[in-house]
């Protein structure tokens, strides 16, 4: 089977000869740059390079995927936020939230067009080019709640959920829209696979909060209400991505339309997957702080053999890894994948 075979098979719940390696979000390293003579913020600018970098998550650290939006500014930036894409080992940020009501939002003319975001479709394009049907090329999007943090502030957004409803309701309204918009456009640069973020993690938010104010969108969006046409004309599968724990609102994602969540290693993936009760797919797993980063490859083996021992068919990183991690742990994963399905 080809990597990207192999990845699809999995979300069609086929039989497949191993377990597959992705990487929902991002695996850019300093172990990978280095490699290939790159360096922040040029990772995030160029389209080349930025496929390039993206490429190594495949060449050097063989997963059976490649994802080239490394940031969650992009979308942000081309949307008004003010963004310091900083350099060396530290990742672009939202400086500024320009908005403090959802009127004041108008989604601009040139949205697609802009920098920031034409740097992913184009990024995405040359890794079609590059890998054609053999490796599962995935996009990232932000939904209106993860949006709402980036353009409003995390802090007067999550105030905004319990002080006001009718607010918060006009914000996620007026903020889905640039998900919509620049999912399709990366389903069209040739994505097979999209990540939608919505950060309504578990430190952050109520599950009360996803099921009365999100879940009624994201079910818009996936076709799951009968009352409209989905939003998004999905070209493939969407896997939706909340960090943290999440165990006391997988019932709700399980109900959301979206084909698999990528899940943070805080929760118990036993119970995580008793909760979703085979509706939504999983994926994730692995620590990043602990295991990834500052831990050995041997505790990286141990934890993959865990998840597969638990039932888990989509390997994956919980979350954007940080950039110093070493590129030896990032290949440990498909080794340890491999190993395991040769002990059987
Ligand atoms: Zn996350």
């Amino acid at each position: 089977m080809s990597p990207r075979e192999r990845v699809f098979a999995i979300l069609n719940r086929q039989e497949t000869d191993l377990a597959a390696v992705i990487n929902p979000t991002s695996i850019l390293t300093m172990d990978s740059m280095k490699a290939l003579g790159l360096s922040c913020p040029g990772v995030h600018l160029d389209a080349h390079k930025m496929a390039a970098v993206a490429a190594a998550g495949h060449e050097l650290c063989g997963f059976d995927s490649v994802m080239p939006k490394f940031s969650i500014v992009h979308s942000a930036a081309a949307l008004g936020a003010d963004v310091d894409w900083r350099s060396g080992d530290e990742m672009p940020v939202v400086r500024g939230h320009p908005i403090s009501d959802p009127g004041q939002f108008k989604m601009p003319a040139g949205f697609l067009d802009h920098p920031a975001v034409k740097v992913v479709l184009d990024a995405i394009r040359l890794l079609k080019k590059r890998y054609s049907n053999n490796i599962a090329i995935i996009g990232k999007v932000f939904g209106p709640w993860t949006t709402a943090y980036n353009m409003c502030g995390t802090q007067e957004f999550l105030i905004e959920t319990v002080l006001d409803p009718e607010k918060t309701a006009r914000y996620l309204e007026v903020f889905t829209p640039p998900g919509i918009m620049f999912a399709q456009a990366q389903f069209e640069a040739g994505a097979d696979i999209i990540l939608w973020c919505d950060h309504v993690s578990g430190d952050l938010c109520s599950p009360m909060a996803y099921r009365d104010f999100l879940l009624p969108i994201h079910q818009k969006i996936n076709g799951k209400d009968s009352k409209s046409p989905a939003l998004l004309n999905k070209k493939g599968p969407v896997i939706l991505h909340a960090c943290g724990r999440t165990v006391d609102r997988i019932q709700y994602f399980a109900e959301s339309g979206f084909e698999v969540f990528h899940f943070d290693s805080l929760n118990n993936t036993k119970e995580l997957l008793e909760k979703s009760n085979g509706k939504i797919l999983l994926t994730g797993g692995i620590t990043n702080n602990g295991v990834l980063l500052g831990g050995s490859t041997e505790q990286v083996r141990a934890q993959v053999f865990q998840l597969l021992d638990d039932g888990i068919k989509l390997i994956s990183p919980e979350c954007a890894i940080p950039l110093r991690t070493p590129n030896e742990n990032l290949k440990m994963i498909r080794i340890a994948v491999d190993e395991y399905y040769e002990k059987r």
